[in-house]
């Protein structure tokens, strides 16, 4: 699937330059990666295939996170990097975009192992990446922990200290408040501003929510301070619960302050939950795609109810889906800008770093505001002034700056 995701993203990019009448060679240039390292790591006698791809560094540094899947390949690690040279031009970051991971499922591994396979990582990759050069973070199955023994032994191999070589550390390590949560709300921001542009931001409207991860979860937290706005599904990798009456992700059964899992929600008590693909053809107005890639596709884009579908996860609509949403007059909020909350807090993350500072949560969430709420404004004015889909006039803004 991984291969449809790369072609998905070189097609919505050689299309915007088509419609911008750019050079054939400079596009085709832009499309390869600037560097790809491409190695194996050695682990109690087994070979882990490992990669980082330096997709471009016009706008900054290369950004970008470090997967641990099983199903991690060269073609997924490329379509990632290259979405992230978009989604950092789209927003105006100063960074450009990059993508690693290594194809292990760390399920599999002691914890202990889990740390030597981090650090060789980073060790093998020490003369690529800097504050100056790369700055990775986490992405699936990686987090602030695997992240600072990667930045322990970035600086031991260089041998000095540099905290703004990789974003997503602990906050006790450098890490910034606010990241947690970056992109769920940056969801919220980019529908909201979406919604407004629409007039309808007062509307009674529903969602049904794909994912019930990090940003899944997040996005409904943020929701809340939208009440005519009401979340009437949810889902994961195993299954649907359906509750029109409007689900409160704060009413848990626990007695923590953890992140709930559907299951442990109050309104889903009493519900009977449908198998995980019953998502998609829920009736709601708007739906959230907060899971993997690829998961509206040929086979059931015909299926969407909804009139709005926001891009949480990185590649969720293939192309041939999305011509059938459009069909439809199904509207889509790209990933390049949806779920781009989480590289704005990484890209504030790496500038608090380099001047040795800790700005306050108020003011991280601030600076997200109000630099997503300008790209997403930016891409619907080009859209409508265009007459040309929001994943368009996103590709071409992001395209402009990138030429
Ligand atoms: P996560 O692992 O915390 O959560 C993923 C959620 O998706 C879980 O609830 C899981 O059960 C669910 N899921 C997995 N397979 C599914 C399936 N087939 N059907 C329905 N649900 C399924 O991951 P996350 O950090 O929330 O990331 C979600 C997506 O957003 C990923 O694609 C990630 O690349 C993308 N993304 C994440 C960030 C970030 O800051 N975390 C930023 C940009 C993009």
């Amino acid at each position: 699937m991984s291969k449809a995701m790369l072609m998905t993203a070189q097609t919505n990019i050689r299309s915007a330059a088509k419609r911008l009448n750019y050079d054939e060679k400079v596009i085709e240039a832009l499309l390869e990666a600037e560097a790809e390292h491409i190695f194996e790591i050695e682990l109690n006698d087994k070979n882990y295939p490992a990669y980082r791809i330096q997709h471009n560094s016009k706008l900054g540094p290369y950004k970008g996170g470090i997967r641990f899947h099983p199903g991690v390949n060269i073609d997924e690690v490329r379509a990632l990097a290259t979405l992230m040279s978009f989604k950092t031009a789209a927003v105006g970051l100063p960074l450009g975009g990059g993508k690693g991971g290594i194809a292990v499922d760390p399920r599999e591994l002691s914890p202990e192992d889990v740390e030597t396979l981090a650090r060789r990582y980073a060790r093998h990759l020490a003369p690529h990446i800097g504050s100056g050069k790369d700055i990775p973070a986490p992405d699936v199955n990686t987090n602030a922990k695997i992240i600072d023994w990667m930045v322990d032994e970035y600086e031991k191999t260089v041998g000095k200290a540099d905290k703004g070589s990789f974003t997503g550390k602990s906050m006790v390590n450098g890490g910034s408040e606010g990241r947690p949560a970056a992109t769920g709300r940056g969801g919220v921001i980019t529908l909201v501003e979406y919604l407004k542009a629409r007039g309808l931001i007062d509307k009674p409207l529903t969602v049904a929510l794909q994912g019930f991860g990090n940003v899944g979860y997040y996005f409904a937290e943020v929701l809340k301070k939208y009440p005519n706005i009401k979340i009437v599904a949810v889902s994961n990798s195993k299954y649907t619960w359906v509750q029109p009456e409007g689900i409160d992700i704060k009413k848990t059964t626990m007695d923590t302050d953890a992140t709930p899992r559907p299951e442990q929600l109050t309104d889903l008590q009493t519900v009977t939950p449908a198998p995980a693909t019953d998502i998609i053809g829920v009736k709601a107005d708007i739906l959230v795609l907060a899971a993997l890639e690829d998961a509206l596709t040929e086979a059931n884009a015909g299926k969407v109810q909804a009139s709005i579908v926001v891009e949480l996860a990185n590649g969720p609509v293939t192309s041939a889906a999305e011509s059938i949403l459009e069909k439809k007059n199904i509207i889509t909020l790209p990933d390049i800008i949806a779920n781009a909350g989480g590289v704005i807090v990484s890209c504030l993350e790496w500038q608090q770093n380099l001047v040795s500072e800790s700005w306050t949560e108020e003011k991280v969430n601030k600076m997200l505001a109000e630099l997503l709420e300008k790209a997403a404004n930016g891409m619907i004015t080009r859209a409508d002034e265009a007459k040309i889909t929001l994943r368009q006039a996103a590709f071409e803004l992001a395209l402009e700056r990138l030429v």
